[in-house]
């Protein structure tokens, strides 16, 4: 999965299954986001921020790295956990982790469709082991994460747009250790 606007998910999950009670006056409480790299440890979070004009507001964070590799079912349930405790946070106005309000929501959202399923954890068992090297393109400047050096591999997208498919050295991968960029 390549990273995808969160926004129309949000719009489409906050009618689904919120009763647009996450929009106020066709603006959203609550602002989402995917997060940089550095989010390694939870799949998403909610926290609660003052707005601009003092009220209150939230805000949901997903994680690039956990999700960005994980089918779109995992940033569904993701982004749907979040949203009930934004839901929770603004609308019920209660103090509550996963409490009744919470299992309640969950679980009526789970019965009532079967591409996702909520579950109360915030992380995903996926591979703890990060990529040792994060190789850029010089012409694109984009990253690519690797476990390994592969030595002479070149940007894929560059060669295809810029020498007409053919492997060229302008477009040699440069790794860094992921440790120092990250
Ligand atoms: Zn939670
Ligand atoms: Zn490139």
């Amino acid at each position: 999965m390549s990273l995808i606007p969160v926004l129309p998910l949000f719009l489409e999950l906050n009618r689904q299954y919120f009763q647009n009670s996450l929009l106020e006056r066709g603006v959203p409480r609550v602002s989402v986001r995917w997060s940089d790299g550095r989010m390694r440890t939870t799949a998403g979070l909610y926290k609660r921020k003052t707005n601009f004009f003092g009220g209150k507001a939230g805000e949901i964070i997903l994680s690039r790295p956990v999700l960005e590799n994980l089918p779109e079912k995992a940033l569904k349930s993701t982004l749907c956990h979040e949203m009930i405790h934004a839901w929770i946070d603004l609308d019920l106005k209660v103090e509550e982790v996963h409490g009744p309000n919470f299992m309640k929501r969950m679980a009526e959202i789970n019965s009532s469709q079967t591409d996702f399923q909520v579950t109360v954890r915030h992380s995903f068992p996926v591979s703890k082991k990060t990529p040792k090297w994060l190789a850029t393109c010089p012409s694109c400047k984009r990253s690519f994460r690797y476990r390994r050096i592969v030595k002479g591999a070149a940007c894929r997208s560059c060669c295809n747009n810029f020498f007409g498919g053919q492997w060229d050295k302008k477009c040699l991968l440069i790794y860094k250790p992921f440790s120092e960029v990250n």
